[in-house]
């Protein structure tokens, strides 16, 4: 079934795949990877496999079910361009999002390049939200020039783990940025003016800014837990949202 959600920037998880492979630095510390394990020893419908990709087709019409307007994290278990989910699966999860126009989707990857290869020859539904992680310069900054290939309603970018400057970013075609510190007992640290940089280049392109969380290290550099250290960046919070696409 799909699952309300903790995440601040979503309602509910929509997971008609689970498990993934890791590939690059923001995967270091998966969440979803320490969930799977989890919900595999407690025996959960759907985890026999624990972290393993597997097809989910069962789920593929759990979205129809749900009358509400929902806004829905696709694949928060795994990646949906997973080189191993076939187009033809994607087209099954698109046909979900197309035929629920009263569902936001946000879809996001670290796989920008098999995406963007995805969407050649297909644009994307207008309810559905497309997105890349942006964790680092190297690997996270390349993904933006994927994403803007996308015919897309809605192009964002999750910032999160945010692990290093990112220097002046080229925000044309993108709407919404969502910035976020690691959590969890490894976390890695975020330093306030890493998140401030991206804060401010949003300002100055006038794209949405989300401040999702410090994680497990505060502006002031110490660590201790995530409700802890909150959700402020320069004294108040950063809700904003693509608004024109807002469903409650
Ligand atoms: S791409 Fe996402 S789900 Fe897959 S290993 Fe990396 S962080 Fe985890």
């Amino acid at each position: 079934m799909s699952t309300q959600s903790k995440i601040e920037w979503t309602e509910q998880t929509w997971n008609p795949v689970t498990g993934c492979d890791k590939i690059t630095a923001g995967c270091k510390h998966c969440y979803a990877e320490a969930m799977a394990n989890r919900l595999k020893s407690m025996r959960t419908p759907g985890y026999e496999n624990g972290f393993k990709l597997t097809l989910q087709p069962s789920r593929l019409e759990q979205p129809l079910k749900r009358k509400k307007p929902t806004k829905y994290f696709v694949n928060s278990m795994s990646d949906l361009f997973h080189e191993d989910v076939p187009f033809s699966f994607i087209d099954k999860v698109f046909n979900t999002i197309e035929a629920t126009p009263q569902h936001v989707y946000q879809i996001l990857t670290k796989r920008a390049a098999r995406m963007a290869s995805y969407f050649q020859e297909r644009s994307a539904p207008t309810n559905a939200w497309i997105g890349v992680t942006v964790e680092n310069r190297k690997q996270g900054l390349p993904r933006i020039d994927e994403l803007r290939k996308i015919d897309a309603q809605i192009r964002f970018l999750s910032v999160e783990p945010l692990l290093e400057e990112l220097g002046d970013i080229d925000l044309s075609g993108i709407h919404w940025v969502i910035v976020g510190g690691e959590s969890g007992p490894k976390s890695r640290e975020m330093k306030p003016e890493w998140a401030e940089g991206v804060q401010e280049s949003c300002e100055q392109q006038n794209v949405a800014f989300f401040f999702k969380q410090w994680g497990g290290w505060g502006a002031d550099g110490k660590k201790r837990s995530k409700k802890e250290n909150g959700r402020l960046l320069k004294g108040q919070t950063w809700d904003a949202m693509p608004i024109e696409f807002r469903v409650y």
